[in-house]
């Protein structure tokens, strides 16, 4: 059987045009996803059914068992922080918010390591933003700053930019230019007209010389700012000036380098000002298939995009502070519930040996570096493989995700419904 137009869930371009070709309850091939998304797809390395951690090793328990535990664990603890969430759907993510509300938690995302910066800035000064659809019918020039799409979002230069022909971009490839900046070359600066190779820690000094230029202020600017000279800049901005429509996206290289949030800030203010002179408009470029949602779902329900405490019995944010990293360096939380995540693969050291002192119970359909430490796991359905969701994409634009066969896991919308159910007796509180 093949199952056409499938929504890939792997990363955030979430792209719709899957082939997916499904034999004896097993994905056989996958069509026009890049490696990554198919490897998702066709990966066998599951883990069976929950288990336990033991003095000796791993034991399986029935699902009853390992929901129950869970339950009391959560209930039990004084600080429960409930982490991860970016890999999973909208629903799951809902039904997250209200238990963190329930047990008085943290609830905080990925994005707190990843795009949180860009929240901020888009919180100070605003999102000039628009949909890949739009790039892909309009913008003839193209700025990849900190990001290398090759390797991260393989299909979005062929399915939105340097190969994506458009309704007013007939033949992308001659007709859209490419900037990309980065501290070092990469598959990605390969493919630019301009290669913007600048110091690292330098962007927000570039960006700045490019704002001071595009207002017409370049004689304060030195002959070289960062490693870029002054005339690659003036090329850059004259490019950028003369532009019909254009897109900047932004990647970790931008929002985790020195300037943090101030370089969004920086970024955000030079497509403003840019578009004094014609369109501009400015995309994250978002890792995980649903991190967006998190954001817009947290958003909703709490007022916040990620980072929220519920301690004091209402919303409380403060990134810095309310954030996993922060609150594990601090030895502060005493249980943590992981969703979709593998926060001991990417948190600093500080963080996962307190992660590792304290009871974790991890949702996640495969085994991972936080398994290792564990004490109960519970695999769960796929969302967009084996589980329906919503998911949000890079720019914003939510899309249903349906399954496309069952392997009986049961999904983590339905856990965590089942956990806030055991914790409330079945009414609400
Ligand atoms: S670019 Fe991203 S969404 Fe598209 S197929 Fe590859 S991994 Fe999946």
């Amino acid at each position: 059987m093949i199952v056409r137009d499938v929504i890939c869930p792997f990363c955030a371009c979430l792209c719709d045009d899957l082939d997916v070709h499904v034999e004896d309850g097993r994905v056989t091939g996958v069509d026009n996803a890049c490696d990554l998304g198919s490897h998702k797809f066709m990966t066998d390395h599951r883990m069976k059914g929950p288990v336990r951690r033991t003095a000796s090793g791993w034991e399986e328990i029935p699902l009853e068992e390992a929901i129950r535990e869970t339950a009391e664990l959560l209930e039990a603890a004084e600080r429960p922080l409930l982490y991860g969430w970016s890999g999973t759907c909208g629903e799951a993510q809902s039904a997250g918010v209200h238990l963190a509300e329930l047990v008085g938690g943290v609830i905080d995302a990925t994005t707190s390591v990843c795009h949180g910066p860009s929240i901020l800035a888009i919180q100070e000064v605003g999102h000039p933003g628009c949909t890949l659809g739009q790039v892909k019918n309009r913008a003839d020039v193209v700025v990849y700053w900190g990001c290398n799409p090759q390797h991260a979002h393989p299909r979005h230069l062929s399915r939105y930019t340097t190969y994506a022909d458009g309704f007013f971009v007939r033949n992308a490839f001659k007709e859209r230019k490419v900037i990309v900046a980065d501290i070092r070359g990469t598959d990605s600066t390969n493919l630019a007209d301009e290669f913007i190779r600048l110091q690292p820690g330098g962007d927000y000094a570039v960006l700045g010389a490019l704002r001071a230029i595009v207002r017409g202020k370049g004689d304060v600017v030195p002959p070289e700012v960062a490693g870029v000279s002054r005339e690659q800049l003036y090329r850059i901005a004259d490019l950028c000036k003369t532009a019909k429509y254009g897109a900047f996206f932004f990647g970790m290289g931008l929002t985790q380098t020195a300037g943090k949030y101030k370089n969004i800030r920086n970024a955000i203010e030079l497509v403003d000002e840019l578009s004094r002179h014609t369109k501009w408009t400015l995309t994250p470029m978002r890792g995980h298939f649903n991190v967006y949602g998190f954001n817009e779902v947290c958003t909703w329900m709490t007022g916040y995009p990620y980072a929220v405490d519920f301690a004091r019995g209402m919303a409380f944010y403060n990134p810095g502070e309310t954030t996993a990293v922060d609150i594990l360096a601090r030895k502060e939380c005493d249980m943590c519930l992981v969703v979709a995540s593998d926060p001991a693969a990417h948190f600093p050291a500080e963080a996962v040996e307190h992660l590792a002192s304290i009871p974790v119970v991890q949702l996640d359909p495969f085994p991972n570096l936080t398994t290792a430490f564990a004490r109960i796991q519970i695999p769960v359905a796929v969302s967009g493989i084996d589980a329906d969701g919503t998911a949000y994409r890079m720019d914003g634009v939510p899309l249903r995700l349906h399954r496309v066969l069952d392997r009986g896991y049961p999904d983590d919308a339905g856990i965590l419904l089942e956990i806030t159910r055991r914790i409330t007796g079945g009414g609400s509180r």
